[in-house]
């Protein structure tokens, strides 16, 4: 039969999904023999179960009441009894932390009666017995009845006037509770549950319930944490930090979550109770300074906080209780910390010998690299901070608070900087989205437009940030304390940390950058950075290569560790000047008049070419041949059509031009005339391409091209251009690979074919998501994707993070059928992809060689290739 319920004694930390992770760790801090209330957990399974069928499992109940037994049995004394009775907390507690999302109910168990018991049991101590009993009603009104909590907050305001909640007697905490009772009573129109069982059945339901709050809801799906988990519920006898001074509880930091530093890092509240100290309701006071005031507690809490330290071997947060002058631990995890922390913490905890340097590069993230490389405000700065809301997207930016799209543009075409500020944004707010050097909003979370939108432009916003009140209408937003800034005024905003400040906060470049460019690493923090970056490289087997269209581009990617250029695009040698020429390419009528144009454009790419192998220093080059349909080169048609139509001097090649751009207008340029479908409809280009490379490449020592070929879709479009290709470098006497991307669904379809003809694949997943969706990102992203998100139709947007289900699943058929036809096929990934960290896994796993992305994105690949590769071995030996 299967098991809903485990004594504290009975778990550990490895059966997080089964507890939770408060659950397990209470269980592993049980058996570490640490001071922990005795109690017991049900299964998250048993909430499964409930959500889904709407019925806790049958057993369920007589298997609680066992275990409930045995607990009275341990503490002598019975759920509720009038005399001396046990009381319990019923706390939720996920697989991950969700901080503050979910219920706890406190003092379960008291009703008119057994609140004298617990006096007595307190030494006639009537006012902690009623404080106690007041918070029941009060907790269990909120979450388990679902009444206001504001009512019984108003209810206790009106009691307490100015004095702090310590101050009450025992007579006015009586009145109180007949106050809440009254409220219960009003508010359901029953009274509230006396049983004690009863109290505590219809807790777990709650709990249970809880995980399907809103809230919760929204909570989880910034943090993408699937939605089927389900919460365990730990019930465990209540110890009291509310007796009186020689009581209290607090939270503290193994070490400091934001340096890493080794220290004492804590709050403690005196005469006060569970999430007293977290509610801010009365000043905490630093937990140094419980020394004084408890010095046994104090030494026995640093000692169990280094126990547990040792134990799971990194920076644990913990809550604890005192209870007349004993300890009592209620809750351990591995904390939190800021990115910087957490590179500090792990070259820390090698240092001291708790971890390898294997396992100190798993232990963080290229996301956290990529918040250590953004530009940030200079901490030591003067700045005033007038607001907090979600860091929605990395940066720090600072410009001219304006309140619609329209002003951002006229700004910015001013040559300002300005921050677009919004209640929310829709799609209808691009254009100024796109203006604006950052995005705030005061409403809406991690998925909301202005969200999803800012992180796929790579822009700074802050969202969410609830105190300010946006009054559009008004073109301001007034701050806490009475700020209030104007159109026009300056304002900073740091999407690394969701903070808003009034002014202008000067900014620095990141020393992780500089590092990444050359600098001696010199500091903690860069020494940390420099450690975990060589092991990572020693480590992955992925390479990792950057997409670079510029000597410039590429000489930073390759201080930055790429070991060549994945994709160079070709487009840019069509821009400018040389858009002229492209122009003749596209009115030429005659074979000869073609050639002229493409033996203009030709010496100017080769002088490309040069410049980019000399920059990339004998790494290899992948470059794209002419991918995007040509009229992206030609005037625009609506423009050209008004000036033909208008204008006194029309030209005839104005006329021929205007011809030319209606006969290559396309309704869908994303499925039209482009890639390799140019180079078999305009003779000459592709050639013209490979003649300026491997002109390039005899010019340059060393000089290593490859050829890609975009856009195929059948084997027989390659085969041609391959063919001219292959001549054209023989007569040249370059050696270069050929090969071609995989971009359309069909080409990874049929890649046993295409690799017959090809010697290498890059996956352009950008592309190939575009299609395998059958959506155009430009379309999509801003108009429906924050729906979709909210929808959960999938967790992150696909051109994000590579959507391993479909377009992976497209990716290993091409994989395993071209290596099936040609063993030696080298295999990348070109796509924005390249750079994401979930996507190097993918990469690493499918068995690609490489991957490829932009420059500033290439320490995160190499980290997280690395900490891919070492995931590995770390399944294997642990
Ligand atoms: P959250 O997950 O929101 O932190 P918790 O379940 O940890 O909620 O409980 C809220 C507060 O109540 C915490 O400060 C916790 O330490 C305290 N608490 C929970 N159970 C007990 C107990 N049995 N005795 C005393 N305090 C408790
Ligand atoms: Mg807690
Ligand atoms: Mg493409």
């Amino acid at each position: 039969m299967a098991k809903y319920v485990y004594d504290f004694t009975e778990g550990n930390r490895n059966l997080k999904d089964l507890l939770g992770g408060k659950g397990a760790n209470l269980a592993e801090m049980t058996n570490l023999g640490l001071p922990v209330p005795p109690g017991f957990t049900i299964t998250s399974e048993a909430c499964r179960h409930y959500l889904a069928e709407g019925s806790t499992p049958g057993g369920l109940e007589q298997e609680v009441a066992e275990h409930l037994d045995a607990l009275e049995g341990r503490m002598g004394r019975k759920l509720g009894q009038a005399g001396d009775p046990l009381l319990v907390s019923v706390r939720s507690g996920a697989k991950f932390s969700m901080p503050g999302m979910m219920e706890t109910v406190l003092n379960i168990g008291l009703n008119d009666e057994s609140v004298h018991g617990l006096a007595k049991q307190a030494g006639g101590n009537e006012r902690f017995a009623w404080d106690s009993y007041r918070r029941l009603i009060q907790m269990f009104g909120k979450t388990v009845l679902g009444i206001d909590g504001d009512l019984f907050e108003r209810a206790l305001d009106a009691v307490k006037g100015r004095r702090n909640d310590t101050d009450l007697d025992a007579g006015e905490l009586q009145r109180l509770v007949e106050t809440y009772k009254g409220i219960v009573r009003e508010q359901t129109g029953d009274d509230f549950p006396a049983d004690p069982r009863e109290q505590m059945r219809l807790a777990v339901r709650a709990v249970f319930d809880s995980w399907n709050a809103p809230r919760a809801i929204l909570y989880r799906r910034q943090e993408r944490i699937p939605a089927d988990l389900g919460t365990a519920v730990n019930i465990m006898a209540m110890v009291f930090g509310n007796y009186g001074d020689d009581s209290g509880t607090g939270v503290a930091f193994t070490r400091d979550p934001g340096s890493g530093r080794q220290g004492v890092y804590g709050d403690y509240l005196q005469n006060a109770q569970g999430e007293d100290v977290v509610a801010g309701i009365r000043n905490t006071i630093p937990l140094q300074e419980l020394e004084r005031i408890d010095k046994h507690s104090y030494d026995e809490l640093l000692a169990i906080m280094e126990t547990l330290e040792n134990h799971y071997r990194d920076l644990c947060d913990i809550e604890f209780t005192i209870e007349r002058g004993k300890l009592w631990m209620l809750q351990t995890r591995v904390g939190k910390r800021t990115a910087a922390a957490a590179f500090c913490i792990a070259t820390q905890l090698v240092d001291q010998g708790l971890i390898t340097l294997d396992e100190a590069v798993t232990r963080v993230t290229g996301d956290q690299l990529a918040q250590l490389m953004f530009p940030r405000f200079d901490a030591d700065a003067d700045r005033k901070k007038i607001g907090k809301g979600m860091n929605a997207s990395p940066g720090a930016a600072v410009g001219r608070a304006v309140f619609c799209s329209e002003r951002a543009v006229e700004l910015s075409e001013q040559g300002e900087d300005a921050i677009l500020v919004r209640r929310e944004t829709n799609p209808d707010d691009l254009a100024g989205m796109i203006a604006a050097r950052g995005i705030l909003t005061s409403r809406g979370g991690k998925t909301s437009h202005a969200a999803v939108v800012a992180r796929g432009m790579g822009k700074t916003c802050v969202c969410g940030a609830e105190e300010l009140e946006v009054s559009t209408e008004e073109r301001r937003f007034t701050a806490p304390g009475g700020v209030v800034v104007s159109e026009g005024d300056l304002i900073s905003i740091d999407g690394t940390t969701g903070e808003v400040f009034l002014g202008e906060v000067p900014v620095v470049d990141s020393a992780v950058v500089d590092y990444f460019e050359g600098a001696e690493p010199d500091d903690e923090l860069v020494r940390a950075v420099d450690r975990i970056m060589r092991h990572a490289d020693a480590a992955r087997r992925l390479g990792v290569r950057a997409n670079a269209d510029t000597p410039d581009d590429a000489a930073r990617a390759r201080r930055f560790g790429a070991q060549g250029i994945g994709l160079c695009r070709t487009e840019h040698m069509f821009l400018g000047e040389r858009r002229r020429l492209v122009e003749d390419l596209v009115l030429a009528t005659a074979d000869d008049e073609r050639q002229a144009a493409l033996n203009a454009l030709e010496p100017l790419q080769k002088a490309d070419f040069v410049a980019i192998f000399q920059a990339i220093d004998g790494d290899p080059v992948t470059i794209r041949l002419i991918d995007p349909p040509l009229h992206e080169f030609l005037p625009d048609i609506v423009d050209l059509s008004v000036e033909v139509a208008t204008s006194s001097d029309v030209t005839d090649k104005d006329r021929r031009l205007l011809a030319a751009v209606k006969r290559l207008h396309e309704q869908n340029p994303m499925l039209g005339l482009r890639g390799v479908r140019l180079g078999l409809v305009i003779p000459g280009l592709f050639a013209m391409q490979v003649r300026a490379i491997a002109q390039a490449a005899k010019e340059v020592p060393g000089a290593r091209p490859e050829i890609m070929i975009p856009l195929v879709a059948a084997v027989q479009e390659l085969e041609s251009v391959r063919e001219e290709a292959v001549r054209i470098l023989a007569e040249a006497g370059v050696e270069a690979l050929v090969g071609t991307m995989i971009e359309v669904p069909r080409a990874a379809l049929t890649a046993a074919r295409i690799a017959e003809a090809a010697e290498f694949f890059s996956f352009g997943t950008n592309d190939l998501t575009q299609m395998s969706w059958g959506f155009s990102r430009d379309d999509v992203e801003a108009s429906f994707f924050s729906r979709y998100l909210d929808l959960g139709i999938f967790g992150v947007s696909p051109f994000e993070t590579l959507d391993r289900e479909g377009v992976g699943r497209l990716i290993e058929i091409a994989v395993e059928e071209g290596r099936a036809t040609r063993p030696g096929l080298h295999l990348g990934i070109c796509g924005e992809h390249g750079g994401d960290p979930d996507s190097v896994h993918f990469c690493h796993e499918v068995g690609l060689d490489y991957v490829s992305c932009s420059p500033f994105r290439i320490p995160v690949a190499r980290l997280e290739a690395g900490r891919a590769a070492l995931k590995d071995t770390d399944s294997d030996t642990r």
